[in-house]
């Protein structure tokens, strides 16, 4: 069957084709670079951007972007980028900084922008209740999102408006059925039961959006150090309400948890994430697997 005259023929049309092909491929390797700050955001600017762009996320997984330092080499990357993305509302708190250290003549999007904000529940003692950076744990924020980094893409490069236009909307679908998904998890946990403990106040979109309270000891930010008084007073809280269950975060130490978890009696939950994804091989290596995994730890604990 495979005689060597259609060995040659084929070989030919392949040479063919990729000196017919040339031009596009080199094209195609003139991606848009672009900058998100975490890696959340970063997932969601690659679902929009698909081939067309080079998406640098500057917090990796796992990493906790309140207290983030940028390093010169990001400097450098920002310097380069076409578009700056990040979540705004106070969550990093060194990008301004970092943008001008650059010299970046290119725009920052605030992809927050739209969103009803909410403020933190405590203001541990501040005086004045900060707004809640965690805006994305809401998918319906996440949708948001998604609309103003497509019209930044747009802006930055006209050319590609059609597939930014059809990468978003395919992926508003998926955030569609996401968003369904997770009323129908959490619609099964009985109503007494939603309630938890979670290491940093993230949560607030998410509680809010799908009726789950939790309560966190600290606070706005990872930064702020917990007293022995406030692990007195949730450990109290927990028995008072009979909270079911406490939660680890990714970017947060566990032993607090932990303590709090042996001398209240609730269980430990699993590992919820927060303002991170997971790295590849974990549960949440995207921002629809980390909703899901969420959920289902949420559930898991709080219905048996
Ligand atoms: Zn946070």
């Amino acid at each position: 069957m495979c005689t060597r005259r259609n060995l040659v023929a084929a070989s030919l049309a392949a040479a063919v084709a990729v000196s017919l092909n040339a031009p596009a491929a080199f094209a195609q390797d003139q991606k848009v670079p672009v900058i998100a700050t975490f890696s959340i955001l970063g997932d969601l600017v690659k679902n929009v951007g698909g081939d067309r762009v080079e998406v640098t996320t500057l917090v990796g997984a796992d990493t906790d972007s309140h207290v983030y330092a940028p390093t010169p080499a990001d400097a450098k990357r920002a310097g380069a980028a076409k578009v700056v993305f990040i979540n705004g509302l106070g969550f990093e708190g060194w990008i301004t900084r970092l943008v001008k250290a650059s010299g970046t003549k290119a725009p920052t999007i605030t992809v927050s922008n739209g969103i009803k904000t909410r403020k933190m529940e405590d203001d541990h003692g501040h005086g004045h209740k900060p707004t809640d950076p965690h805006a994305w744990q809401s998918v319906g924020n996440a949708k948001i999102y998604v609309a103003n980094i497509r019209d930044g893409l747009i802006a930055a490069d006209p050319a590609g408006r059609s597939v930014y236009e059809a990468n978003a909307s395919a992926y508003l679908a998926k955030l569609d059925a996401l968003e369904a998904e997770v009323k129908a998890v959490i619609g099964e946990i009985p109503a007494d039961r939603r309630r938890i403990i979670t290491s940093h106040d993230a949560f607030g979109y998410f509680g809010a959006a799908y009726g789950i309270e939790f309560i966190a000891p600290t606070g706005v930010s990872t930064e702020a150090a917990v007293s022995a008084r406030d692990v007195a007073k949730i450990i109290a809280q927990i028995r008072k309400q009979k909270i079911p269950a406490v939660f680890m975060e990714n970017v947060t130490d566990p032993r607090m948890m932990e303590q709090i978890a042996k001398e209240s009696g609730a269980k430990i939950g699993g590992r919820l994430f927060s303002d991170a994804l997971s790295d590849e091989k974990g549960p949440a290596p995207s921002y629809i697997e980390m909703i899901r995994n969420n959920i289902h730890q949420l559930a898991s604990a709080l219905t048996s």
